[in-house]
């Protein structure tokens, strides 16, 4: 069966009628059941640090901000990271600003004793660090890396991520290596960067594809006030701006399972903000199949403030777990457990070290889905 074309990708992500935009969310949601099942993984999310050397034009943590700053003890992380046993959460995610005084062998040895003390995943999103520490991590219990290419557009990144000094950013490179490295490798973009069109997004969701990525996180684009994308100057929309509206944010989440069936799509925080009483649900509804509830301690959540109102920052983790686990079980779906990684390639990975041959293996040959255009 064939692939869906970039004219198609395009056609879908255009699309604004309800009913048509319904069939699309249904054969999503069977793709998802037919190749990652009815489990939901829950992913804890820890915000180990807000400090950042980054002067991304869309994010609260950028350095330029004057505001407090945090970084969490040794202590404070091996405590989340227990209560996510506790609760039932088969993973924590590490993330942070990219900040360098969370060093290289500290942090190692904070993931050795994760591993040795809990039967958790480790993912980790500390944005782009040195190959060897990325090594050293990878040897030291991190099974997974997230880092958002945010945009394929190279003018559009170049224009909204500055690079440090003379190093080029190219994460698309780093999230190669990390693969190479062993990591499971998660990637995504916002929807409704201003600036960002249909054709952008389309190529982004194609990127995802060509890398076979093994998460995708796509959430709409919450312009934050103290950040150049969210001050009054700001650049306005141009010819085919995409909106950071929730069914824009489903049509992709929902293109980004049929083009990538295997992957783990979390319905984000940010989706949850845009619409706090079912966007959540919407998620999982349109092809996503994890959440990913925070475990920050309460007196740092202010302080990570990536984008202003994030759902559920009130919400201690019980409170927080109960609630995500009856929308779960509304929705007929099932709490998935232990450390959910992407099933084919364990499986692959386990079958080629039996066999010792060279780890990557293409896509196999399961059919590909086809959305037929309305
Ligand atoms: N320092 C890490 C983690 C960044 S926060 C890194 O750079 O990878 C994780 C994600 O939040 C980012 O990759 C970005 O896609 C998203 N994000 C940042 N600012 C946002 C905003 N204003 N609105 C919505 N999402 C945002």
């Amino acid at each position: 069966m064939p692939r869906l074309t970039h004219e198609e990708i395009l056609h879908w992500l255009r699309e604004e009628d309800p009913a048509a935009l319904t069939t699309l969310f249904a054969r999503a949601d069977e793709v998802r059941r037919t190749h990652v099942g009815d489990e939901v993984h829950l992913r804890g999310l820890i915000e180990i640090s807000s400090y950042c050397v980054r002067q991304c034009h869309y994010c609260g943590l950028r350095m330029a901000r004057t505001m407090p700053r945090y970084r969490m003890t040794r202590d404070e992380i091996l405590t989340a990271a227990r209560s996510a046993v506790e609760l039932g959460f088969g993973t924590v995610v590490l993330q942070s600003g990219e900040d360098f005084g969370i060093e290289a062998e500290w942090l190692a040895e904070v993931l050795r004793t994760i591993k040795n003390e809990t039967p958790l995943a480790i993912t980790l999103s500390l944005g782009e660090r040195h190959s060897d520490e990325l090594r050293l991590w990878r040897a030291s219990g991190a099974d997974r890396y997230l880092l958002r290419f945010e945009t394929s557009d190279p003018a559009l990144y170049a224009a909204i991520h500055p690079r440090r000094g003379v190093a080029v950013s190219d994460r698309v490179s780093l999230l190669r290596e990390l693969r190479a490295l062993g990591y499971e490798i998660g990637s995504g973009v916002m929807t409704g960067i201003p600036g960002q069109t249909h054709e952008m997004l389309t190529r982004d969701i194609e990127l995802f594809e060509a890398l076979d990525l093994d998460m995708v996180g796509i959430g709409p684009f919450l312009a934050h006030p103290d950040t150049p994308l969210g001050a009054p100057n700001a650049p306005t929309a141009g010819a085919d701006q995409v909106p950071s509206s929730e069914w824009m944010v489903l049509k992709a989440v929902a293109l980004t399972r049929l083009v990538c069936p295997e992957a783990n799509l979390p319905s984000t925080t940010a989706l949850a903000t845009i619409n706090t009483l079912d966007g959540r649900e919407h998620g999982l509804e349109s092809g996503a199949n994890v959440f990913m509830p925070i475990l920050t301690p309460a007196p740092y959540r202010q302080m990570y403030q990536i984008y202003p109102g994030k759902a559920c920052i009130d919400e201690d983790a019980t409170q927080c777990n109960t609630c995500l686990r009856e929308r779960i079980e509304r929705l007929g779906r099932t709490v998935g457990t232990g450390p959910g990684g992407r099933f084919t390639r364990t499986a692959s990975h386990s079958l080629l070290a039996l066999r010792s041959q060279p780890r990557f293996i293409p896509r196999n040959n399961s059919p590909s889905p086809l959305v037929v255009l309305s």
